[in-house]
């Protein structure tokens, strides 16, 4: 496996399975590249290269505090990406993927990274951000597919239209949620939870349980923010939503409305200590 930090190496990987990721890389990434790897063995005879990006993007990020405490440990995400199947680690600089004096475009923003009101409007600007490096590492990595998690619900759906709107022609895969056994989804901002916080972080994975036993979105939404509240949380949401759109089953937009035509999907986000957590499931979810 190579790690290569300039961009003007990339040309030799092209066309090939990427997986961005920002580092800090736990087993839900690792999950990711396994993913990868399996979608190019089995690209009709050829084997595509695995394209790991790590990179830090500070256009996403709206807290300054949250970019620059953002754990960076890439040996020990180099190492993880050997082990799970990576041909090539892409870590460059702020500079190769903004090259100064030069403007990198943000693509126009789809329906689903400004309507819904949920990571959009608890994080004004960070789609914007999503959408310019992932089009960016899209343009340097130019591959044929690219790997992302469910475990950020919207985002897939957002950089999946953005992918689309811009005519990429790449594939976007989707990746399951990975958990620890108790349910806590993995990600790379648990390390600052403490044992108390954790133990109520984990109120997420059971409000989502606990949704599934409702028949109806309302019903279910108000079982989450119970759970949540319960376990001490404010939720920034705790909603039941068109999968795709992200609009409330009800709305116009969400296409086919009514409950059991169209998937839903469940979605929660709360701040547990200085740690801001979310995570979604297919609603009902039997998990
Ligand atoms: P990040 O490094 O947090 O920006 O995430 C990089 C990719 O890994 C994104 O596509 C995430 O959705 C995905 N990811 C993060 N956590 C998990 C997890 N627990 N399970 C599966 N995928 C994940």
């Amino acid at each position: 496996m190579r790690v290569i930090s300039e961009a003007a190496s990339l040309p030799a990987w092209r066309g090939g399975i990427v997986v961005p990721t920002m580092g800090a890389l736990h087993e839900g990434h690792a999950s990711l590249i396994r993913r990868a790897r399996a979608a190019a063995e089995s690209a009709g005879g050829v084997t595509l290269p695995v394209v790991v990006t790590v990179f830090v993007n500070p256009t996403q990020f709206g807290d300054a505090a949250d970019l620059a405490r953002y754990p960076r440990t890439l040996e020990a995400d180099t190492a993880l990406c050997a082990r799970a199947g990576a041909d090539v680690v892409f870590a460059p600089g702020l500079e190769e993927v903004y090259p100064p004096g030069r403007e990198v475009r943000v693509p126009r923003l789809p329906a689903v990274a400004t309507e819904p009101g949920l990571e959009d409007a608890a994080r004004p600007g960070h789609f914007a951000g999503v959408c310019q490096v992932v089009q960016r590492l899209f343009e340097l990595t130019r591959p044929r597919a690219a790997v992302f998690g469910e475990k950020d619900w919207q985002q897939l759906q957002v950089v999946r239209a953005m992918a689309e709107q811009e005519g990429t022609g790449i594939e976007i895969v989707a990746a399951p949620t990975v958990r620890e056994p108790d349910g806590l989804a993995l990600s790379s901002r648990n390390r600052f939870l403490s044992a108390e916080e954790r133990g109520r972080g984990l109120s997420l994975s059971r409000a989502l349980r606990e949704a599934g036993e409702y028949g109806a979105p309302t019903a279910a939404e108000g079982a989450m923010r119970r759970v949540l509240e319960g376990a001490g949380l404010r939720p920034d949401y705790a909603v039941v939503r068109d999968a795709a759109s992200l609009l409330a089953p009800s709305a116009p937009g969400a296409g086919f409305s009514q409950v059991g035509e169209r998937p839903l999907r469940a979605l929660v986000a709360a701040r547990v200590g200085s740690v801001r957590l979310i995570d979604n499931a297919p609603w009902p979810w039997r998990g």
